[in-house]
């Protein structure tokens, strides 16, 4: 049954998004090998503007490759990558990670140990370049220490004086003071203990929300996929072997190799 035109609803059309599409992210059947071995074996994948998508899968299928393909820290072998509709990678494209608006929290944090915590934060202002000088960043660095919360006086100690859990805060405050249009998280909960973790996703989740970050979180929890995520994509073998809704893909895996993995997550 048609409707008639006058019922269509109105289209929503944001000046600084392609008229026929809200995606963020399109990665095209893209490869990517290290020496003989084939790590991305043909990995397609959309994200919408603002949307969340989780990427589970067991050690060594290749989810970690796939976000630093996105940041821009490696350059697929074949396929492409586009970023609010213009290509960044492959077909003789290439865009560096620091024009990408792209914000990366790797899996151990890997802060500065030299600075403080407050200097490893402000390292992504300067870059950013935050006006109002020396008091505006301090400012902006107790701000984004209270965003993961942690507390203030946490700014003059150095990485080593703090927990895992701590560092991975830190480690992602450092990451929101860059304000990245897409955030990338392999698994930045996992040090922490189940109460902190159900408390710090939650704050993180609010930021990111509210600030409209478009999100990729890699993950072997599945509460946090359900919580967290628009979109599962299940990763085995260098492919995605199912993406969809959590619900679905937790209640009818595509096959039973993905009911195993989804099951052992558990
Ligand atoms: P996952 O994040 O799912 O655990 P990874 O993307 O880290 O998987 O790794 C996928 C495969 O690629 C692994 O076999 C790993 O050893 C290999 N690999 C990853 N990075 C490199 C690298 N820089 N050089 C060589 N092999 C790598």
């Amino acid at each position: 049954t048609e409707q008639s035109p006058s019922r269509l609803p109105e289209p929503r059309i944001s000046p600084s998004v392609a008229p026929s599409t809200n995606s963020h992210l399109e990665i095209d059947a893209v490869t990517k090998n290290f020496g003989s071995q084939a790590v991305l074996k043909g990995v397609n994948l959309s994200v919408a503007k603002g949307g969340t998508t989780a990427i589970v899968g067991p050690s060594g299928s290749g989810k970690t490759t796939l976000l630093r393909l996105i940041a821009g820290f490696e350059h697929p072998a074949t396929g492409s990558i586009s970023l609010n509709g213009s290509p960044v990678a492959g077909d003789g494209v290439w865009k560096p990670a620091h024009k990408r608006h792209v914000g990366y929290v790797a899996q151990d944090g890997a802060l500065f140990p030299h600075l403080t915590v407050g200097q490893n934060i402000a390292f992504g202002l300067s870059a950013a370049k935050l006006d109002g000088g020396r008091r505006a960043v301090n400012a902006r660095v107790n701000e984004l220490l209270e965003m993961v919360s942690l507390d203030t006086a946490m700014a003059r100690r150095r990485p080593h004086q703090l927990s895992g859990g701590q560092q991975q805060r830190v480690a992602l405050a450092r990451a929101l003071a860059r304000e990245p249009e897409l955030m990338l998280l392999d698994e930045p909960f996992s040090a922490l203990d189940a109460g902190l973790r159900v408390a710090t996703r939650r704050a993180v989740a609010k930021v990111l929300n509210e600030a409209g970050v478009t999100t990729i979180l890699v993950t072997h929890d599945q509460a946090e996929a359900l919580s967290f995520a628009d979109q599962v994509a299940v990763m085995r073998g260098g492919k995605l072997a199912q993406i969809g809704n959590p619900f679905v893909v937790y209640t009818r895996p595509a096959d039973r190799a993905t009911a195993e993995f989804l099951g052992d997550a558990v």
